[in-house]
């Protein structure tokens, strides 16, 4: 078992936290956040709700990058804003706020260049292997402990840079718009922004995780006519209707290549495919999936494993080959529209949770999705 909860922390503040501990830290180990000690920029947040989302699981399982850990992880949160430093002006303690793994600083050539969400400030710019900032407030006996992708929100505390946190409606549930920071935004923002799905179009989503179910439910707002779901584990397609999937295809019922099943029900390929499983097998055949002329694939799943091939050919017919980050959205701007979107019921969160546990069962939380049995766990981490 490589995670521990219910760790003791020495920090008054802290009653549970949890660390990653592939080696030398065990269980009963004192986790302590230098939370009180704010420098300009940053601010304090009590974490309420986070949800458990497959990049935890990549990071920890496939990625393993020797330099990334320990580290405590967690990236899909909701919370509330304790305290303020210096220099932060946008928040208030009490403030409602969503944790953002892709910071917005609003400077940097990217924020000003309205094509990108790469903002410059953020742990991706240069630490994507590592998946942490450099800079971390989580010690363990005097040891640096990461902040996993520069949120940490498998804590009941965590401190954050301004830049890379979202104020959001004081009317939001913490427990359902946990899941805008990450999978829903990501998936439905490939479908909207990065794919520009069009009306009457056709397409073909790839794994029906939360992130793949967002891309449907994406793919169904911007008008979509025909939604085929791809997905190996055949119990995801019920809940892929209620997005608006409305073809389910299994590849393992298929002797031939998927590309060619979906190109004899397509009338040679879908106008639209998203890749939302993190295997670069996949993402070629999502390309080949596509359309000659006009048919735009896009990578979300994530790895930075393998690399992968595809054929020319496939490029010089026509077809684009595109990736998403945060589904295009830039993060302070785009959350905070989601949050509404969510409010003003024109997507949906709730039907995304299948599990609700406390931060204490994250260990559960991460078997569950490891066998494929959940959509999102939303772990309560402290009162709301
Ligand atoms: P998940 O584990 O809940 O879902 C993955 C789904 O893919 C499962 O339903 C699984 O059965 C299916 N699958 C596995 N192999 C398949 C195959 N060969 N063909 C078809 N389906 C297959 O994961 P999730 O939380 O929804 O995340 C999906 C991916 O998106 C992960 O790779 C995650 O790291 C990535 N992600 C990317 C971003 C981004 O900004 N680009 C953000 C968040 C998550
Ligand atoms: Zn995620």
């Amino acid at each position: 078992m490589l995670l521990t909860s219910n760790i003791r922390a020495t920090q008054n503040t802290f009653n549970e936290l949890l660390v990653l501990n592939p080696e030398s830290l065990r269980s009963n180990v004192e986790l302590v956040l230098s939370g009180k000690l704010l420098i300009h920029g940053m601010f304090s947040g009590q974490i309420v709700a986070t949800g458990v989302c497959h990049t935890d699981l990549y990071h920890l399982f496939e990625g393993m990058h020797k330099d990334g850990f320990p580290a405590v992880l967690g990236h899909e949160g909701a919370g509330i804003v304790e305290s303020v430093g210096p220099g932060v002006t946008e928040f208030q303690p009490g403030d409602k706020v969503i944790p953002l793994f892709i910071s917005q600083c609003r400077e940097c050539r990217f924020c000003k260049n309205p094509k990108s969400n790469q903002c410059e400030k953020g742990w991706a710019a240069e630490h994507y292997d590592v998946m942490a900032l450099e800079e971390s407030r989580f010690t363990c006996k005097g040891k640096k402990v990461l902040q996993f992708m520069g949120t940490s929100t498998f804590s009941e505390y965590t401190v954050m840079n301004q830049i890379a946190v979202a104020k959001i409606d004081p009317a939001a549930p913490l427990d359902k718009v946990c899941l805008l920071g990450c999978g829903i935004c990501t998936g439905f923002g490939a479908a909207v922004n990065t794919a520009k799905v069009e009306p009457g179009s056709t397409c073909a989503v790839f794994g029906l995780g939360a992130v793949g179910l967002a891309a449907v439910m994406g793919c169904k707002f911007a008008g979509a006519k025909r939604i085929i779901a791809v997905d190996v584990n055949p119990d995801k397609f019920e809940k892929a209707k209620v997005f608006g999937a409305t073809e389910f295809v299994n590849p393992k019922d298929h002797d031939k290549p998927i590309s060619q099943v979906l190109a004899e029900l397509t009338d040679g390929g879908v106008d639209f495919s998203l890749e939302c499983v993190g295997n670069v097998g996949v993402m070629r055949s999502a390309l080949e999936s596509c359309t000659k002329g006009w048919g735009v694939s896009v990578v979300v799943g994530w790895t930075d494993l393998h690399d992968f091939s595809a054929r020319p050919i496939n490029l010089i017919a026509g077809r684009t080959w595109k990736g998403s980050l945060f589904g295009g959205f830039k993060s302070k701007d785009g959350v905070p529209q989601m949050v509404k979107a969510y409010l003003d019921q024109k997507v949906k969160l709730d039907e995304f949770i299948t599990h609700n546990m406390t931060l204490a069962q994250v260990n559960d939380a991460i078997e569950l999705m490891k066998h494929g049995k959940c959509i999102r766990t939303v772990l309560s981490v402290s009162p709301q």
